[in-house]
């Protein structure tokens, strides 16, 4: 592909979602310019810390269900040298009626998902290391599991730099300017672009370029921790969700030295600049993790590693995927609220077709902006 501008798409923000649509656009031969910021599979944003959950029954809202089928089949696709997706499980557990609970059996319901439902003993029986509360239910979704996340990016961005996508690293996008009918300028600090689509895939910046969503984003500070166990049933375990008072807990198997990585999904301190942001531990945070490990995994060891990471979250925790209402050539993904990577392929497709046919066959109208206003 020759490097010649206008390209047809400039994707800013080549991170979790700004690698797949990179990817997604050089697949069907777009002339297309990643820029990022810092490097690819970088620590400073919301895609690092090796690994992340995928499933389909979302509790959080039944429309992501046919999303999460093609994003399935898309992860199918990625042909990497070691495997992105290891499809261990994932075992949710709560009281019958919470949130967490009913909404996986109203998804599996409604999308005809194998959801297969345990008792205490029967986790006890088949997790050791796990301590279910006597009074919860356990479902267990056996085609869920972990996706590598570094990894990944930096797969789909080689495999699209081999289909003849430039990007552009350690490059800070400044500003872009658009007229309605023409190019898209980009400024950047290693010179201007043009291009005839913008994609911006910004992750916690996205309200740098987006000033009329950026009041509704609020960007949280959050911790994954790692803890160090003797025990071999560890690396056997699913993942696993504890819907409990102080907190959603959710943790992953051993897969290196490292241990077992467990975070609690809720809370979080809200940060005014991503940049700014510090990567101490949080004492709070820890001691809320360690006491819900003594009780319910308690085999683990000490901390062994600790990261920070954000999490953009959107008034209602739901994602923004859109186009720019003032531009009917810019598009854009914001307020990922913690839980979009599993959804990067899909949204990566989403918008190349956007960008490039402008229409998407996806159901995404559950995900525009206009509810926020
Ligand atoms: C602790 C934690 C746990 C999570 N667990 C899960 C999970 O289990 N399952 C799941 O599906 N999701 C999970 N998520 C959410 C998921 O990781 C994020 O929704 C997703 O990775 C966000 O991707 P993104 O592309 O929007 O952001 P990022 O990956 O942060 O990408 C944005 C990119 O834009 C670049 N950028 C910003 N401004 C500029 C600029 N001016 N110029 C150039 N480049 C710029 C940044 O450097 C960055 O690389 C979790 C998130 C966190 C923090």
């Amino acid at each position: 592909m020759p490097d010649k501008q206008p390209y047809d798409a400039i994707v800013l923000g080549v991170g979790g979602i700004g690698s797949a649509a990179l990817y997604q656009l050089a697949l069907r031969g777009a002339s297309v310019l990643g820029i990022e910021r810092f490097d690819v599979a970088h620590s400073r944003g919301s895609s690092h810390g090796d690994t992340r959950v995928i499933r389909k029954a979302y509790f959080e809202h039944p429309d992501y269900v046919p999303l999460l089928e093609r994003a399935y089949q898309l992860w199918q696709t990625l042909d990497a040298p070691q495997p992105l997706f290891h499809p261990c499980g994932v075992l949710s557990m709560g009281s019958p009626k919470s949130e967490i609970i009913s909404g996986i059996q109203t998804a599996a319901r409604m999308h005809h998902l194998p959801i297969e439902v345990l008792s205490p003993t029967d986790i006890k029986a088949r997790y050791p290391g796990l301590v279910p509360h006597p009074d919860h239910v356990g479902l267990l979704e056996s085609d869920g599991g972990y996706l590598m996340v570094e990894d990944a990016i930096r797969f789909q961005v080689k495999e699209a730099l081999r289909l003849g996508a430039r990007c552009l690293t350690n490059t800070r996008v400044e500003s872009w300017n658009a007229k309605a009918g023409h190019n898209i300028t980009v400024h950047t600090s290693q010179g201007t672009f043009e291009t005839a689509q913008l994609i911006i895939t910004a992750g916690a910046w996205a309200g740098d370029f987006l000033t009329h969503l950026q009041s509704k984003f609020k960007i949280l500070r959050k911790h994954l921790h790692w803890f160090g166990s003797e025990d071999r049933q560890m690396s056997d375990l699913p993942i696993f969700f504890f819907a409990l008072p102080d907190g959603l807990f959710y943790g992953f198997p051993q897969i290196d030295q490292w241990g077992v990585k467990v975070a609690n999904h809720a809370g979080g301190e809200s940060i005014a600049n991503p940049l700014k942001i510090s990567p101490a531990p949080d004492s709070n945070d820890l001691a809320t993790v360690r006491s819900f490990c003594a009780e319910h995994l308690p085999t683990l060891g000490g901390q062994q590693r600790h990261e920070v990471c954000m999490y953009t979250q959107s008034p209602d925790g739901h994602f923004v995927v859109d186009r720019h209402p003032e531009y009917d050539n810019v598009f854009f993904t914001a307020g990922l609220s913690g839980h979009g990577y599993k959804f990067a392929p899909v949204l990566g497709e989403i918008l190349a077709q956007l960008a490039l046919d402008n229409k998407t066959p996806h159901p995404i109208d559950f995900l525009s902006a206009k509810r926020l206003f």
